[in-house]
C-alpha cells in the first residue's frame, strides 16, 4: 500500500460550531492505482487532498505514506517529503510566467541541486510529448500544453505518486480527454495517480473512485 489512512479526522471551528471536514475516515490506496476522489462541493475533497499532499496535517488518526506515518511530522520534514515523493498538478497549472517550459520543469530539481536537472527535465518534456516546445514560455502555449508542462514538472523528480486537483477543470472536453489519456499512459508505466474531481466523467475514467460526502468516505467503482 502506498497510502494507508486510519481513523483520520479534521475539523474546523466556525462561529462557535465545529465542522467535521473529515470524520474518522479510513481507506487505502495500492501502489500503481489510478484513483479518483470525488464528491459534491463542501464534502471534504480539498481537506483530504491537502493532507494527502502533506500540505496540512490531520487533528487525529494515522496517515502512512509508503509505510511512514507522516501525520505528526514537522513542517520541514513534510516539505522534504512533498519535494521528493509527491508530484502536484493543479487546475490552474501554476507555471512561472517568465521561465521557459523547460525551466519550469527543471525547477523541482534545482531545490535539491540535482546534477542532471537539465537532462531529466528534457526527458520529462519528451514523456508528455512537448519535445518541440521546450523554449516556449507559458503564455505561448495552449491550455492543454500548459497542463502537459505541469505534468512534466510533476514527474521530473520521479515521485511515488501524482496528486492532481481538478486537472481538467480549466480545459475544454477534448483537451481534458487528452490529459486523462496522458495520466493513463503514466499509470501504465506504474505510477500511482490520485485525481480530485467533481466531474463524474473524469471519475469513471479511473480504476476506482472514492466518493466523499459530509466528511465521510464511501468506496465506489470506476468505469475502467
Ligand atoms: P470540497 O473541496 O469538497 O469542496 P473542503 O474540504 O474545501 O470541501 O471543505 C469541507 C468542509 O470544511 C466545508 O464545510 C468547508 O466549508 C469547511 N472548511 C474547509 N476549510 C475551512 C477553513 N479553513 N475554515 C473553516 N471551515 C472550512
Ligand atoms: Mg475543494
Amino acid at each position: 500500500m502506498i497510502i494507508e489512512i486510519e481513523d483520520l479526522s479534521k475539523s474546523y471551528s466556525l462561529g462557535g460550531s465545529m465542522i467535521h471536514a473529515l470524520d474518522h475516515v479510513s481507506f487505502g490506496i495500492e501502489e500503481g492505482e489510478m484513483i479518483a476522489i470525488t464528491g459534491p462541493s463542501g464534502s471534504g475533497k480539498s481537506t483530504l487532498m491537502h493532507i494527502l499532499g502533506c500540505l496540512d496535517t490531520p487533528d487525529s488518526g494515522i496517515y502512512r505514506l509508503s509505510g511512514e506515518n507522516v501525520a505528526g511530522l514537522s513542517s520541514d520534514r513534510l516539505a522534504e517529503i512533498r519535494n521528493q515523493r509527491i508530484g502536484f498538478v493543479f487546475q490552474t497549472f501554476n507555471l512561472l510566467p517568465r521561465l521557459s517550459a523547460l525551466e519550469n520543469v527543471e525547477l523541482p530539481l534545482l531545490y535539491s541541486r540535482h546534477p542532471e536537472a537539465r537532462k531529466l527535465a528534457e526527458s520529462a518534456m519528451e514523456t508528455v510529448g512537448l519535445q518541440d516546445r521546450m523554449k516556449h514560455e507559458p503564455t505561448q502555449l495552449s491550455g492543454g500544453q500548459r497542463q502537459r508542462v505541469a505534468i512534466a514538472r510533476a514527474i521530473v523528480t520521479n515521485p511515488a505518486m501524482i496528486l492532481a486537483d481538478e486537472p481538467t477543470g480549466n480545459l475544454d472536453t477534448r483537451t481534458g480527454e487528452e490529459i486523462m489519456a496522458l495520466f493513463h499512459s503514466l499509470n501504465d508505466q506504474g505510477r500511482t495517480i490520485i485525481i480530485v474531481t467533481h466531474e463524474p466523467e473524469v471519475a469513471v475514467r479511473c480504476q476506482r473512485a472514492l466518493y466523499i460526502r459530509d466528511g465521510l468516505i464511501r468506496d465506489g467503482v470506476g468505469g475502467h
